[in-house]
């Protein structure tokens, strides 16, 4: 071992060294959680263990979806890394069988599947062959929306940049807020009043001698803090939007895999089908797979007009580990445990809204769960310092959350699905305490 490369070995866990090194070889900028930051070495189900054998409870991240190293994603990974990897411009058993039983998952009609590498990649060929399909080059999404960083992707994402113009070719629709919107659960036919924003933006579009590709959206607006289903709205949406031209992109890369619990998939509450998935994230458990899976026509268009191939996209082992998440799923039955847990969670959390008035809204659905945090509750005056803390906090009590929403006053919830009743009553336990110690 040389000296450069013993000083890379990972130590007891001196922070400070870690975020110079960091600086050094990383540059400055890049944004993590917690402060401190946490220097993980070790995951297994729900828990991570850090560089002090500290045991953390992972009430966030949703990359893991079957558990931390679950042994039969592992498995599958190793063997079929020891045996053959590969691309698609091979005939393989693995691509063809995960894509024969992912696509089974979905409605009829969304038949065909094409595999990249993230969940940027996928929305960024979902785009192109929107454009191929439709021959327009608008974009509509909604306000807040992320769905990537390549460059196409970036242009589709107004999250974090309300300050900067949005490109020409993109328009943003008003997000179905029922507890921060004009209009609340008092209006009657909200659905109908938040859908009419469609017909400015598609309007917008075609003063500026546009029309719309797509409508991308994110089935549980959660960068939009994670917004109860409005019943009946998307699929308002998605027919002015066919009406238009466009075609419609769920893009799964959060509420995808069951983790809404009703549903295999986040559009399936708001009953409506798109005409293009996008799918990240949870996939492989970890291991890089996206993919984009659609109509059969609009496949053919797009590749009859155009080129596509992805080195690794579709490669032996990023099919081994998806088709294993998919095992992983169904035996033990993670759908409706993410259903059940969640509802025991979301109850547990709006007890703890009884108690403490900071608590403004408890949302969501299944293992993805917003609470948003006011410091009045009739102002609805964002606390985004103290969702900051309670952050901090609750991981100083061994849980570890996130945060969402424009102003970051939004505590994100949205575990493993392995996720039990326990591990929820030490998460609203955690949250308890963090409230009690602001
Ligand atoms: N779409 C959504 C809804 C996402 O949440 C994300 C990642 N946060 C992406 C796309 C981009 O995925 P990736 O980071 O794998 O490129």
């Amino acid at each position: 071992m040389t000296s450069k490369t013993k000083s890379q070995t990972p130590g007891a866990g001196d922070i400070e060294q870690l975020l110079a090194r960091r600086r050094q070889f990383m540059g400055s900028q890049l944004y993590m959680f917690y402060d401190p930051p946490l220097h993980l070495m070790r995951s297994e189900g729900v828990w991570l263990y850090d560089a002090k054998r500290r045991v953390y409870l992972d009430a966030y991240n949703n990359v893991p979806h079957v558990g931390h190293c679950h042994p039969h994603v592992v498995e599958a990974i190793a063997r079929q890394a020891a045996r053959l990897n590969t691309n698609t411009r091979y005939l393989s058993d693995e691509v063809l069988n995960y894509a024969e039983r992912l696509t089974a998952t979905l409605p009829a009609g969304l038949d065909v599947a094409a595999f990249v590498n993230s969940g940027s990649e996928a929305v960024d060929l979902a785009w192109r062959m929107a454009k191929a399909h439709t021959g327009q080059h608008g974009a509509i999404v909604m306000e807040e929306a992320y769905h990537g960083w390549t460059d196409a992707v970036d242009a589709l994402s107004p999250a974090g940049k309300a300050e900067r113009a949005l490109a020409p070719h993109v328009r943003m629709l008003m997000a179905p807020d029922s507890y921060r919107g004009p209009y609340g659960p008092e209006v009657a036919d909200r659905a109908m009043r938040y859908a009419s924003d469609a017909e400015r933006a598609i309007e917008s579009l075609n003063a500026a001698g546009l029309r719309p590709a797509a409508f991308i959206v994110d089935p549980g607006f959660c960068t939009n803090g994670i917004l109860e289903p409005l019943p009946g709205y998307l699929a308002l949406i998605f027919e002015k939007m066919r009406a238009a031209g466009a075609v419609c992109v769920a893009d799964e890369v959060q509420t995808g895999f069951g983790r809404i619990g009703s549903d295999m998939w986040g559009f399936g509450v708001h009953g409506v089908t798109p005409d293009i998935v996008t799918m990240g994230k949870p996939v492989a458990n970890g291991h890089p797979l996206g993919v984009v899976v659609t109509r059969r026509e609009i496949m053919e268009s797009f590749m009859s007009r155009t080129s596509f191939f992805s080195t690794f996209g579709g490669n032996n082992v990023a099919c081994a580990a998806g088709m294993a998440v998919l095992d992983v799923l169904e035996r033990e039955q993670l759908q409706a445990s993410a259903q059940q847990v969640g509802e025991h969670l979301k109850a547990g959390l709006r007890a703890l809204q009884r108690k403490h008035d900071l608590i403004g809204d408890v949302r969501g659905m299944g293992l993805v769960i917003g609470v948003e945090l006011v410091t009045n509750r009739k102002a609805k005056t964002p606390a985004s310092k103290e969702a900051k803390r309670v952050l901090n906090l609750m991981r100083d009590h061994g849980v570890l959350v996130g945060y969402e929403g424009h102003a970051a006053n939004i505590v994100k919830v949205r575990p493993p699905m392995p996720f039990k009743i326990e591990h929820a009553d030490q998460t609203v336990d955690a949250m308890d305490k963090a409230l009690r110690a602001l």
